[in-house]
């Protein structure tokens, strides 16, 4: 054990070394999991307001050999400490553009949109554009179907770079959603700095929306921003009918949550469009 200041012992607790073994171990397992193909997207339907599909996010999942299914919440902030998530985000790129070309012919998702989630590393990486334009280009894809989701936190510490980077996809057609809005601290002029077209609630929001009457002004206050800024708005977390019908009342007409879908394997998500679709 070593000494840190006076009377502190650190690395001397059992159950912390523990810990701390089975997250080495885990970020042992992740620089394999890329190349054994562990990794998976899960899609969750985003619907209309009539309850149309209009398009899906890609969730990752890892299939881990012994583990089972890892939730990405459990992975991904390890894949960022160790820089191991841009090939990860890499590989979530190709894929969806692979998810994507199987679409071209289907008669509800010739048309629909797949969002994926982009972290801060890769979207700094210096190839960050030209990767993404080439995953597209590979699968013949059109760039308005895919649909990057990013945070605040992941632009708003380098933000002249990252707008420039999200203008150059602009021009190819690209389309943003600024996820978990409403959780971070950017400021509306940061906002306007980035060529969105869609602002995502965040569920916090959505959770106690119909208990919570703070919670139902700021979302209001989301909802009335998105429309003076020109920005389409969807709500994510949508679990029950009635806050799919508060959120309408309130002008947000594009919807995510377990109410309509919860996040699918590709197989059963096909199946899912052909029950609910068309
Ligand atoms: P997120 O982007 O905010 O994704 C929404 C999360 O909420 C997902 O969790 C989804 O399964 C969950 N969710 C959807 N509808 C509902 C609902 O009605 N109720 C509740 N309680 N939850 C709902 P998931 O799949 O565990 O993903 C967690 C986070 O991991 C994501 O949050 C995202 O930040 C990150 N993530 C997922 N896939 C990727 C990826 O491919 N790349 C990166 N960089 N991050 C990813
Ligand atoms: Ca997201
Ligand atoms: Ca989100
Ligand atoms: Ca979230």
């Amino acid at each position: 054990a070593k000494r840190s200041g006076r009377n502190c012992i650190y690395t001397f607790d059992p159950s912390i070394q523990q810990a701390l073994v089975q997250k080495l171990e885990l970020e042992k397992d992740l620089r394999h999991a890329l190349n054994e193909a562990q990794f998976e997207l899960y899609l969750q339907p985003q619907v209309n307001s009539g309850g149309c599909l209009i398009g899906a996010e890609a969730l990752i999942r890892w299939n881990h050999p012994q583990k089972g299914m890892i939730s990405p919440a459990d992975f991904i902030p390890l894949a960022e400490k160790s820089g191991l998530i841009v090939g990860i985000g890499d590989w979530v790129q190709e894929e969806a553009c692979r998810l994507l070309a199987g679409w071209k012919t289907h008669p509800t998702l010739a048309k629909a949109t797949l969002s994926i989630n982009v972290s801060e590393q890769q979207l700094r990486h210096r190839d960050f554009v030209a990767k993404t334009l080439n995953s597209l280009n590979v699968c013949g894809i059109e760039p308005a179907q895919l649909k990057l989701e990013i945070t605040e936190s992941a632009v708003m510490l380098n933000l002249d770079e990252c707008a420039d980077k999200l203008c150059q996809l602009k021009q190819h057609g690209l389309e943003f959603s600024m996820d978990d809005f409403g959780t971070g601290y950017s400021s509306l002029s940061n906002i306007r700095a980035l060529p969105l077209d869609q602002l995502k609630i965040d569920q916090s929001f959505v959770r106690n929306l119909l208990e919570d009457k703070s919670n139902q002004t700021l979302t209001q206050t989301i909802i009335t921003m998105s429309e003076a800024l020109g920005l389409e708005i969807i709500a994510e977390g949508v679990e029950t009918e009635d806050q799919k019908l508060a959120l309408e009342e309130m002008g947000c007409h594009l919807f995510q949550g377990y109410y309509f879908g919860k996040p699918l394997a590709y197989t059963d998500f096909m199946a899912y469009v052909e029950t609910a679709g068309a």
